[in-house]
């Protein structure tokens, strides 16, 4: 992987860091265990993977994309990355990545875009579009995403990957640097559902460092996985989302999506349509909870303790350090998710726009509950559009935005959610992801269905 890496990396850029001496390390001990007859610590042990560069890792690079952390050595390691090692997983280095996971596309990294492995002058998705192309250029066997309002599912749906979110707080968000910490979710990325189960058993569980996290059994995903390759959904009852669909879309997306809803139907599953009339106001809700939350949490980066400093010549007050400092170091689409989180949190407003956000964040919960009373399951496509080009939507925020529609509301909701490739689309060639929605903490029926359809 490390060969493959030198060989493609210049053209896909998929890594911020590479951690030759780690991952050679980490490899290398796995091999002395076998050698003397121990068992390896889990059925991933050696395999190599990819994690994004929003988990800490003690002594190597973390900069979540952005010139503000940049030389900042973590003094610790995230839960995810912990258990990661624990498991043998051979950490092969860190991702690019949107600046502080905002952005769909991986253009808001502050080191440059990485391209899509499909196609280099189309995105990869974001904000883990690292992850997802180092997976599909084969860097790397796995990778680890976050998910705040997609970025594990939707960068897997235009790479040809598999991507998941797990359900709110089945992962541990402990040394996971906040953008939305209500949102925020860690989850595995993989080429097939199987792969992604395996790796969500490593990294999933109860960490009392995260006071998020469910102190709940980590759902049999990798049993269901095994379940769902013998093909057979008899009895599973699937609800295609009413509300997906339509302007927006393309043609090749929706064609590609009718022929997975075709193909869960032969595969026994009884499917009905369901309306979820509140998912319209998903995308304005997450866009003002997630940049209030992204404007109290990025306060911490204040040039005093950690990373960047500038104007640092005892000419200036410690409050211009702060302010040149964040001017240099946080990237237009930062700024722009602090200004409107700012004034979405500010006094005379926030009734009406944090406030209102957060009562159709409820509705949204309860057209869930409703829809799985009357289903296992829901399906969309993951995105409206297969991969767009590089620059395309760089000045158009709201078209970026947009390419999250049909994943924020899992998030809104804390629900488990998958992306599985559903084949290329008829009308250019690029590939398109099923989303599968399940309740929180029955991410085992997002496996069972994944690995049936897949
Ligand atoms: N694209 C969405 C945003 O920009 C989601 C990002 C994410 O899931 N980290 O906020």
């Amino acid at each position: 992987h490390l060969d493959r890496i030198a060989a493609v990396d210049d053209h896909v850029h998929a890594f911020l860091h590479v951690d030759t001496d780690g991952a050679l390390a980490a490899a290398r001990a796995v091999d002395e265990k076998l050698a003397t007859g121990e068992q390896p610590a889990s059925p991933l042990a050696g395999v190599p993977l990819a994690l994004k560069d929003v988990l800490t890792t003690e002594g190597v690079p973390t900069t979540c994309g952005s010139r503000t952390l940049e030389g900042w050595i973590p003094p610790y390691d995230a839960t995810v990355t912990r258990k990661l090692r624990e498991a043998g997983v051979v950490i092969l280095g860190k991702t690019n990545m949107d600046e502080f996971a905002m952005g769909s596309s991986t253009e808001n990294s502050a080191y440059g875009p990485t391209h899509n492995p499909w196609d280099h002058a189309r995105i990869p998705g974001g904000s883990g579009g690292g992850s997802s192309a180092s997976i599909a250029a084969f860097e790397a066997a796995l990778a680890i995403g976050t998910d705040t309002g997609g970025s594990i599912r939707q960068p897997g749906a235009v790479t040809g990957t598999v991507g998941v979110k797990p359900t709110y707080g089945g992962v541990s968000r402990y040394g996971l640097v906040a953008f939305s910490s209500s949102l925020d979710q860690a989850g595995p990325c993989a080429r097939t559902v199987l792969d992604a189960a395996l790796l969500h058993e490593v990294i999933a569980g109860y960490d009392a460092l995260d006071s998020t996290s469910i102190d709940a059994p980590v759902p049999p995903v990798v049993a269901a996985a095994r379940e769902g390759a013998n093909g057979d959904l008899k009895g599973v009852r699937v609800g295609v989302v009413k509300e997906f669909g339509g302007d927006g879309y393309q043609p090749g997306v929706l064609r590609s999506f009718g022929a997975a809803v075709e193909q869960l139907r032969a595969l026994g599953a009884d499917v009905v349509e369901v309306s979820c009339p509140s998912f319209t106001y998903a995308l304005p809700a997450y866009y003002l909870i997630a940049p209030s939350e992204a404007s109290s949490n990025l306060a911490r980066f204040d040039a005093m303790r950690y990373g960047l400093r500038v104007a640092d010549d005892g000419s200036h007050s410690a409050e211009e350090v702060m302010s040149l400092t964040r001017e240099k170091g946080f990237g237009p689409e930062v700024k722009r998710r602090i200004m409107l989180g700012t004034y979405a949190l500010s006094s005379g407003y926030y009734d009406a726009y944090y406030g209102s956000a957060q009562k159709v964040r409820t509705l949204i919960t309860r057209d869930f509950t409703a829809a799985f009373e009357r289903v296992d399951v829901l399906v969309s496509p993951t995105t409206p559009t297969t991969a767009f080009k590089i620059g395309e939507r760089v000045d158009d925020p709201m078209a970026m935005y947009f390419a999250d529609l049909c994943t924020i509301p899992s998030n809104l909701a804390g629900n488990a959610a998958m992306s599985v490739p559903s084949g290329l689309s008829d009308e250019d060639g690029l590939p398109v992801g099923l989303q599968i929605m399940a309740p929180a903490l029955a991410d085992d029926r997002l496996y069972r269905v994944g690995a049936a359809y897949e």
